[in-house]
């Protein structure tokens, strides 16, 4: 395998860290990762770095450029979410719109659809959510429940999501409804565009353990959407919303490099942290952990590439990206409880009273949604189990 990249990546990789270094809110580029504590301001300063990234040709890397997009080839996607990553980027507040919604409406919307939403994804005007997960189906999506029925020119939508990141921020969702019971599940679900603003819409905010809002529950209550809302085909949502996830293909990179950087900073505190005025990192067991968490780091950065060159080669990628979220999903969460537990004591301190920097505990608690959000860990050892190993089926109930 050939890890080295062309002039021309090189190039872009360039044009990226130099817009970044004008670009970075003030104090990023030192590591000074602030986001405003207040839900608003938070959500107007992730808005305003949205904006930023579309007006310098940041967002919808790989879309095409009619439609404002770079047309950026994958391996140009990866190096941007490696250099994103090095300086540790704030998020993308409508990664939603970018990463999925816009891609499969690029790939399978109607032009109306394309020219109504697609603009306002990109500069973040409209930010979207994901109407997928329900009370009792969330790995198993196809047992959804929530039901639209055609009245007239209209389809009435009724049932509850839950778990769904931005709601409460969202303009727009993109929805699974059941508008056929057949009896088999994955048949009669149809994609739906939802106006999150209209009546009959209702979400409730819920509180998860770092003490942030970030995701919901939501009630359609004889909400409506029109034929010129579904995507592809009534009842075929099944075949829409895969397309959706297939997009995820980066968001797995992200991770990746995430964790590289990740690492690295594990390195540092343990540098910093002393016993006895005696630094961690001189401790043999510390350095038995750090090697051990070195190892495997490297080992999914290898693995991901690996997939790469696969995903390169046919086209498209494989039931390797399962190994990819399984992996980085549990070392990061394995990383940072030691970093926690390395600072002792101190580890309890919380945002402002913390020891050195409170991130360590509040990315700490967020990590536990490493192993959920996208498909949990043993839904993905489920698919490695029997797309990659060739094992017998998960029994179905
Ligand atoms: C931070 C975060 C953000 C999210 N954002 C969104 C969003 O924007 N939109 C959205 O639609 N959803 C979102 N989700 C929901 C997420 O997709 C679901 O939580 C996930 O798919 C798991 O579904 P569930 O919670 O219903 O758990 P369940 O499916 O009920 O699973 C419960 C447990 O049983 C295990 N299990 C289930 N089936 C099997 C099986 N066949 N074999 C072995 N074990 C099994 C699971 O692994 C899990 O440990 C988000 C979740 C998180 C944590």
């Amino acid at each position: 395998m050939d890890f080295s990249f062309t002039a021309e990546e090189e190039k872009f990789r360039d044009e990226l860290r130099t817009w970044l270094e004008e670009n970075l809110p003030a104090g990023w580029l030192e590591g000074k990762r602030m986001i405003p504590e207040d839900d608003n301001e938070k959500a107007q300063f992730l808005r305003e770095w949205q904006r930023k990234l579309s007006e310098g040709g940041w967002a919808g890397l790989s879309w095409p450029k009619e439609y404002g997009g770079r047309g950026a080839s994958l391996i140009e996607e990866v190096i941007y979410e490696q250099e994103m990553a090095r300086v540790n980027a704030p998020p993308v507040l409508n990664i939603i719109g970018l990463a999925m919604v816009g891609p499969t409406l690029l790939q399978i919307g109607t032009d109306e659809q394309k020219n109504k939403y697609i603009n306002k994804i990109l500069n973040g005007e409209e930010i979207w959510c994901q109407g997928y997960s329900e009370p009792n189906s969330g790995s198993d999506l196809a047992a959804l429940q929530t039901r639209a029925v055609k009245q007239g020119d209209k389809w009435i939508i009724n049932g509850q999501k839950i778990w769904t990141s931005y709601a409460h921020l969202a303009d727009r969702c993109f929805l699974l409804a059941r508008t056929e019971n057949t009896g088999k599940k994955h048949e009669g679900i149809t994609a739906f565009l939802v106006d999150m603003h209209q009546e009959g819409v209702e979400t409730r905010t819920i509180r998860s353990i770092n003490d942030k809002r970030d995701f919901n529950e939501m009630f359609f209550n004889d909400a409506i959407a029109y034929d010129a809302d579904i995507v592809g085909e009534v009842n075929d949502g099944w075949r829409v919303s895969l397309t959706l996830l297939s997009h995820e293909r980066v968001g797995i990179a992200r991770q990746t490099f995430r964790l590289q950087k990740l690492f690295s900073e594990l390195v540092d505190l343990a540098k910093t942290m002393k016993k006895n005025g005696i630094p961690f990192i001189k401790d043999p067991i510390v350095r038995q952990k750090l090697a051990s968490f070195r190892a495997r780091t490297r080992a999914s950065l290898l693995n991901y590439y690996r997939h790469l060159t696969d995903t390169i080669q046919n086209g498209k990628p494989g039931p390797e990206g399962s190994m990819d979220k399984l992996g980085s999903g549990e070392l990061g969460q394995e990383m940072l409880a030691y970093a926690v537990s390395l600072q002792g004591a101190y580890g309890l301190l919380w945002k402002e009273d913390a020891l050195i920097d409170a991130s360590w505990q509040h990315d700490y608690l967020r990590s536990y949604a490493y192993t959920i959000e996208g498909g949990t860990s043993e839904i993905q050892r489920n698919i490695v189990g029997e797309r990659i190993l060739g094992l017998p089926k998960d029994i179905k109930y």
